[in-house]
């Protein structure tokens, strides 16, 4: 510990739990301010939903997920196993409780909360990635235009109310509406049966299963330690020290940062926060191109998004509420191809490879969880459902301020974990 000018003990020796994108921003942003940090995760840096996700940086389209259209989602999904938002069939009382949590906050005011908190975070997301790059973390970040791709004019009015509400938050977002050959002109892997596109200007993307090894090898190459293969079950403070104990042993700390993703929960327990976490799993696939694509692709109705990775285009989607360690329902990837499939021309469906599951953190009320818990010492950096790689770096450098000088940055004020 080391005394700051103000009389607050800051930690100097951190432990993260989770080597997610979330958990890693932290310890490198931990290490900005001289904090010797130890990163430890059950699998790999990456082993969770930070690895093959759809990998956009898109503070346009980053809102809270709980909304009055969300619960017509929940009855479609009710009805049709092929339904963009849906739910592992699970007897698991956590979920019960998170579902019930959800459908409260799916209320027009609590969603313009929300969005109040978004907005700032947004406003910053893509500054920190700047740093993170200045920094030495090899991160490419490649701007572009999400094309939002209809069959119908009558769909835009969900995706257009969305943007709207985002402007009305005050948030400034440059979207145009095109024409169908404008649509296909921005796009020429899109098929003659788009009729209309929304062009989110000015968005970013990345390639998630190199930006976490990137920030893996900054922390390490600025002397943090990052353990693999372990799994961390209970946090507590034992006097001065916070104590992270599993099976492999026990973790000493001055202060932990539970980055555990969709698994938090868990570790949460008996620390003071309410507000449930739970998997929004999605799934993801690649698919080899000719042509490069050249913008990210949206297709709100059947809720994919395709990101261009080089020779291959990655398709990402669903939100199917489950537990995280729930095998993946292999007919999910189906259900993409046959929602988009006639939407799209010159793709060669038999490279379809790299199939992949991550549960997506998703916090109840739509709003992350970071800051303190109420045992002293203990941090939480999570819950950021859909839009984890869009605030990641700036989550890690905010929570770094507070955890280093026991300040809270006015950003963090909303996403209080004791709220
Ligand atoms: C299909 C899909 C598409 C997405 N697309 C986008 C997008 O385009 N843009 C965007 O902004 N976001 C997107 N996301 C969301 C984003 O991927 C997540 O919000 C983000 O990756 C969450 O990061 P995290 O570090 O909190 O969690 P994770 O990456 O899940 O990391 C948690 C880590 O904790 C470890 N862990 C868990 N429990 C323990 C334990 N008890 N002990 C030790 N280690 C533990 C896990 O192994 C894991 O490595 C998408 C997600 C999915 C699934």
């Amino acid at each position: 510990m080391r005394q700051t000018a103000g009389g607050y003990r800051a930690p100097s020796r951190v432990l993260v739990i989770g080597s997610g994108l979330v958990g890693m921003s932290c310890a490198w942003s931990l290490q900005e301010h001289g904090v010797e940090v130890c990163v430890v995760d059950r699998g790999r840096p990456g082993a969770g939903a930070s690895w093959q996700n759809a990998g956009l940086v898109s503070p346009a389209m980053s809102v809270p997920l709980p909304e009055p259209g969300i619960l017509r989602y929940g009855v479609r999904a009710a009805l049709s196993p092929r339904s963009p938002v849906a739910f592992v069939r699970s007897a698991d009382p956590r979920l019960v409780r998170f579902m019930a949590a959800m459908v409260r906050s799916c209320t027009t005011r609590a969603w313009r909360r929300g969005m109040d908190a978004y907005r700032v975070l947004n406003e910053m997301a893509v500054e920190s990635y700047e740093h993170q790059r200045a920094g030495g973390v090899e991160v490419e970040l490649t701007r572009g235009d999400v094309v939002a791709c209809f069959e119908h004019p009558a769909e835009t009015g969900a995706f257009l109310h969305e943007i709207e509400a985002v402007v009305a938050a005050g948030q400034a977002t440059e979207v145009a509406l095109l024409t169908a050959a404008e649509t296909l002109a921005a796009e020429p892997h899109l098929s003659g049966k788009v009729a209309i596109g929304v062009a989110v200007r000015g968005q970013q993307y990345l390639t998630p299963q190199q930006y976490v090894p990137a920030l893996a090898k900054s922390v390490r190459d600025r002397g943090g330690k990052i353990v693999e293969d372990t799994v961390v079950t209970k946090v507590e403070r034992r006097r001065d020290v916070l104590v992270a104990t599993g099976p492999q042993g026990e973790l000493e700390a001055d202060a932990v940062v539970v980055a555990a993703g969709a698994w938090a929960g868990g570790l949460l327990a008996g620390h003071g926060v309410r507000v449930p976490v739970y998997g929004g799993r999605g799934y993801s696939f690649t698919v080899a191109t000719p042509e490069p694509f050249r913008e990210p692709v949206y297709f709100p109705v059947a809720r994919v998004a395709v990101t261009p990775q080089g020779d291959r285009a990655r398709f990402a989607g669903i939100m199917e509420f489950g537990s995280p360690d729930a095998p993946p329902q292999r007919a999910r990837f189906h259900h993409m191809v046959r929602a988009v499939r006639h939407l799209l021309v010159d793709l060669d469906w038999s490279t379809m490879a790299d199939q992949w599951m991550g549960a997506r953190p998703v916090a109840a009320d739509g709003v992350p969880l970071v800051g303190a818990t109420a045992t002293p010492g203990l941090y939480v950096a999570g819950g950021h459902g859909m839009w984890g790689v869009t605030l990641g770096p700036l989550t890690g450098s905010l929570l770094a301020v507070q955890i280093a000088t026991g300040a809270t940055p006015a950003p963090l004020a909303p996403l209080d974990p004791l709220r």
